[in-house]
């Protein structure tokens, strides 16, 4: 079974903007946080929301002095904002801008004389908005059948509902220009919904069924399902993976993937990663159990251990440590890494459940046995650096202590006073704890270092490669981490900055780079696998960006393959070099 991921699945603009408004407002206002009806269409959302004390008002009894109330992406009429401001409380507007773009041209006709004609649902509540700027002379329309029950106007202008599709709004439009002969005709549908439809259009070309995620009073999902239907091509609405019909599913060889405009990124990411493992199963046996062994040891972190040890081992190419391969060493970063970050995850386990629920199930359900297999490692790793002397002792101690102070309370009983619960620490502290295990260690347990530039080299390579990881699953993890109020970089920058960020970092690697081989000829040849590791990064990053790759397990592996990339490389080149008589092993 093939998956087809459209790209504009998942939160719209306007959505995304309501919701980080009301996150950002719930944690400063003074007060009560209300939303004037559901914030989104979504069910899982809106109790994300509960969660961040913003709750949805019933009814103007609600609401009162000291509240601030929140209008959601759809708008309310201009009586409505009248009513709820007499009840005293603060208003926050998180209309869409598309919406008040149609409620301003709705607004400009009615003053001069125009009657308005929506093309919609009469009971959504953007409609109900929109008729409210129509000065009494306002009508709803659900198809073209329904422009012929409507009374003789003289004037009359007529908009869409901003998520209703183009060919329907464009018949409408049709059987409107024959009956009104003083008509305008407004282009209200959004962008965000137009690019949806194309893509969608496009997915059913190729797909035999479609997947559409999003909650089941979603208007704008149900829309996208009939259009699905009305092609002719199997539609099936869920709100979450558990409820993929997947028997029915597998029947397929392609299925589409698209979601409603308030759907949540990591919904869709969970019923991706569902079909793909269903898909798995059904491959031949070796294939299936590639896949499924690749997906253990990434949710058990053992592929980020490797890639530390791996890292470990590029350090001791560079700086020429002797012996060369210090196989302490190296399973000092395996059993630290692993470790860590397997306490790590236990410790973040509600924003787990959110940005990656594949991996929150594996930790709920065998979470004594990866307790037992952290504790064990964290033993083992500071036996390890026992056995390699002093200086290794207290540096491995020193990185034990600095992780627990990074995630566990510092207070007890206050889970949000952690050095990862700060912004501006969140993803430098991991990175220079990269440093510490895979630079650091290998540094303190060296017999001889070539050159403090190759220690230079390789402390920007580990810093700067496990930024861009940082950033890269910051970026697949955004829409939870702003709901969750968590300060990571494409939080705090945004994601186009925190693209460029990733982008200069690379670029800057590869001048110091450069500048290292300049400086020092042949003799710092293993830095050369720096090149194709930045070029494997932009790769797959592009790949990323255009969703070619989806933001799933098998992206997890292709981000942490690139700390195993870069050894590899340096121990190539060092033992073509050493083939050629070149270097301290010729
Ligand atoms: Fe705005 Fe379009 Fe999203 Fe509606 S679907 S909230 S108009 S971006």
């Amino acid at each position: 079974m093939k998956i087809l991921v459209a790209r504009e699945a998942g939160f719209c603009m306007g959505v995304k903007r309501a919701l980080e408004l009301a996150v950002g407002r719930a944690a400063t206002a003074p007060g009560e946080v209300l939303t004037w009806g559901p914030l989104i269409h979504n069910p899982q959302v809106v109790e994300l929301l509960r969660t961040h004390g913003v709750d949805s008002a019933l009814g103007y009894s609600d609401l009162g002095p000291g509240k601030t109330v929140f209008i959601s992406a759809h708008g309310i009429s201009p009586a409505e904002r009248e009513r709820i401001k007499e009840t005293g409380v603060r208003l926050c507007d998180a209309s869409c801008p598309d919406v008040v773009k149609v409620q301003a041209v709705i607004r400009r006709h009615a003053a001069a004389g125009y009657a308005t004609v929506i093309f919609g649902d009469a009971g959504h509540t953007e409609v109900r908005g929109l008729l409210g700027f129509a000065e009494g002379r306002g009508y709803v329309v659900d198809s073209q059948e329904d422009i012929e029950k409507l009374p003789e106007l003289e004037k009359v202008l007529l908009v869409s509902q901003t998520t209703r599709p183009r060919d329907g709004y464009e018949q409408v439009a049709r059987a409107a220009r024959e009956k009104f002969r003083n008509l305008v005709v407004a282009r209200t549908i959004c962008a965000s919904t137009l690019r949806r439809q194309e893509e969608l259009a496009e997915i059913l070309e190729r797909a035999e069924a479609l997947v559409v995620v999003g909650g089941a009073n979603s208007a704008n999902t149900a829309r996208l399902t009939a259009i699905a239907r009305e092609r002719g091509v199997p539609a099936y609405q869920v709100e979450t993976a558990e409820e993929l019909p997947l028997e029915e599913l597998e029947n397929y060889r392609a299925v589409g993937v698209t979601a409603g405009a308030s759907t949540p990124n990591w919904l869709i990411q969970g019923v991706v990663e569902r079909l793909k493992e269903r898909a798995h199963e059904k491959s031949p046996a070796p294939v299936r159990q590639f896949f499924r062994l690749s997906r253990i040891l990434v949710k058990i972190n053992a592929l980020v251990a490797l890639g530390a040890a791996s890292l470990s081992l590029f350090t001791m190419l560079m700086i020429g440590t002797h012996p060369v391969f210090n196989l302490s060493a190296l399973a000092f970063a395996f059993f630290a890494t692993q470790s860590i970050y397997i306490l790590n995850v236990f410790a973040d386990r509600k924003a787990l459940m959110i940005n990656a629920p594949h991996r929150y199930s594996l930790y709920r359900r065998r979470r004594g046995a990866l307790l037992v297999l952290a504790g064990g490692e964290g033993i083992l790793a500071l036996a390890l650096a026992a056995s390699l002397g002093i200086p290794a002792a207290l540096l491995g101690g020193l990185v034990f202590a600095a992780a627990c102070f990074y995630i566990f309370p510092l207070i007890p009983g206050r889970p949000l006073r952690r050095f990862k619960d700060s912004a501006h620490l969140r993803e430098l502290l991991p990175s220079l704890g990269w440093v510490a295990i895979t630079v650091l260690f290998p540094l303190v347990t060296a017999e001889r270092i070539t050159s403090p530039g190759a220690v230079f080299l390789a402390v920007f390579f580990v810093l700067v490669i496990s930024l861009v990881r940082s950033i890269l699953f910051g970026l697949r993890d955004l829409q939870g981490d702003r709901l969750l109020g968590r300060g990571t970089i494409p939080v705090l920058l945004g994601r186009g900055r925190s693209k460029i960020l990733i982008v200069a970092l690379l670029g800057l690697l590869l001048i110091f780079t450069t500048l290292y081989l300049a400086a020092t000829g042949w003799g710092g040849y293993p830095a050369l696998a720096i090149y194709p590791v930045a070029a494997y990064i932009l790769t797959y990053f592009f790949l990323f960006r255009r969703r070619i790759v989806f933001e799933g397990l098998f992206w997890e592996v292709l981000v942490d393959c690139q700390f195993i990339l870069g050894p590899l490389g340096a121990g190539l080149v060092r033992l073509g070099m050493a083939a050629c008589g070149k270097g301290p092993f010729g």
